[in-house]
């Protein structure tokens, strides 16, 4: 129990001066979306995003203020744009223009979130539904299984659903109450705003908020060093989602999609939406792609098996591979061992390692840790 509540840390936030304007951060109404959960507490500070930069003294000050309350473990205060105009997430349009104008927006110095990631890679799906998790999570664990060292951000804010399928319970520690230790289980690194906040909450979280909570997830937590840093996205392509593209330094994109025509149609949206960042899309998974009986093991194709291989040829898209619809890959998922990691001998869990090999190969291939050797015989 911790013994405090929101208005405790309305009162400390009281306490913290906007120097712009002179008044308090509470009285600015600044302050929103306050959270509090076993001692730990996030919330987010509102401001105009020109103010961001010079604005972090203040952040820094805020959590200050919140950690001097008794009981409190660990605070996270985020810093939001919510009213005024988003800087950079304003598209244009759907077309997928490269840079608009002069306007192109900077990358902000992105290396330095996670300088010890070698390759931060994006899930991503042009609807919810898809099975764009369950894949990240088999995914990672067919990474890890390569020996390679993997961690997970679960950036899908509105549900998160990685602490389920990864098994991992309670919240992270954070012995210095700044920086938050990821979780593990599967030998995978995880951090996720489930773990934070009460599930409820999640879904009031706007765009912005997302974006900022995003940016701490992957700046303030101890991940160490990876080889590759999955992100399980939030599912869609609107503004919050092409923000975070825009914002994060991703190596590439793994898109996820069912064989549906419409869903189809949906991963054409994703497709573009990285393209109009400028960030490579590694490939098409066609989830849920055909039906495998299993009883008897029989093979139906329920929907137009093979869209998604069509669909990325024209768009120019490597298709990755398929994944069958299996009452076993949910019953894992549900139960917090991926198949992969539950029988990783079984043709499934096989195709799954086959696709990490290949986003592997891709992503190492782009960005190698060393040079090749060149021997001239
Ligand atoms: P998304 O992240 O796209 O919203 P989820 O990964 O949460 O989707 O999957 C939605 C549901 O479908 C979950 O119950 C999950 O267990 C199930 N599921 C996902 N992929 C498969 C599959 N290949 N076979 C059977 N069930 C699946």
């Amino acid at each position: 129990m911790s013994g405090f509540g929101e208005q405790q840390v309305l009162t400390a936030l009281k306490a913290v001066m906007d120097p712009e304007r002179g008044r308090d951060l509470v009285s600015l109404g600044m302050v929103s979306g306050i959270a509090i959960r076993d001692g730990n507490v996030v919330f987010s500070i509102e401001i105009a995003p020109s103010r961001a930069a010079a604005f972090e003294s203040v952040r820094k000050a805020a959590e200050r203020a919140v950690e001097a309350i008794p009981g409190v473990l660990s605070v996270s205060a985020v810093l939001t744009a919510a009213r005024a105009p988003q800087p950079q997430a304003a598209a244009h349009d759907h077309a997928g223009h490269g840079h608009a104008h002069g306007a192109a927006a900077p990358r902000p110095a992105p290396r330095s979130l996670v300088p010890g990631a070698r390759a931060i890679v994006a899930v991503a799906s042009g609807k919810g539904g898809v099975g764009k998790s369950t894949t990240t999570t088999n995914l990672a664990v067919a990474l890890a299984a390569q020996g390679l060292k993997v961690g997970l951000l679960d950036a899908d804010v509105y549900g998160p659903s990685q602490p389920r399928m990864l098994g991992i319970t309670g919240r992270p520690r954070s012995p210095d109450g700044k920086i938050l230790e990821p979780m593990r289980n599967h030998g995978i690194l995880c951090m996720s705003i489930g773990f934070l906040v009460p599930e409820d909450t999640a879904t009031i979280w706007r765009g912005p908020m997302v974006m900022g909570a995003l940016q701490q997830m992957l700046r303030d937590v101890a991940w160490g060093e990876l080889d590759i840093l999955l992100v399980d996205m939030p599912p869609g392509t609107g503004d919050a989602q092409l923000t975070m593209a825009q914002q994060v330094p991703l190596a590439g994109a793994i898109i996820v999609s069912t064989p549906q025509d419409i869903a189809l149609l949906d991963a054409r949206k994703g497709i573009n939406m990285f393209a109009k960042v400028e960030v490579p899309v590694l490939g098409l998974i066609e989830n849920m792609s055909y039906f495998c009986c299993p009883n008897c093991g029989h093979r139906t194709e329920i929907f137009s098996h093979g869209g998604a291989r069509l669909e990325a040829e024209k768009l120019g898209a490597e298709f990755l591979g398929e994944i069958p619809l299996d009452i076993r890959i949910r019953e894992t998922s549900d139960a917090g061992t991926p198949i992969v990691v539950e029988d990783p001998a079984s043709p499934l869990s096989q195709a799954y390692m086959q696709i990490a090999a290949r986003v592997w190969e891709k992503i190492s291939g782009t960005a190698p840790r060393q040079a090749p050797k060149i021997t001239i015989a």
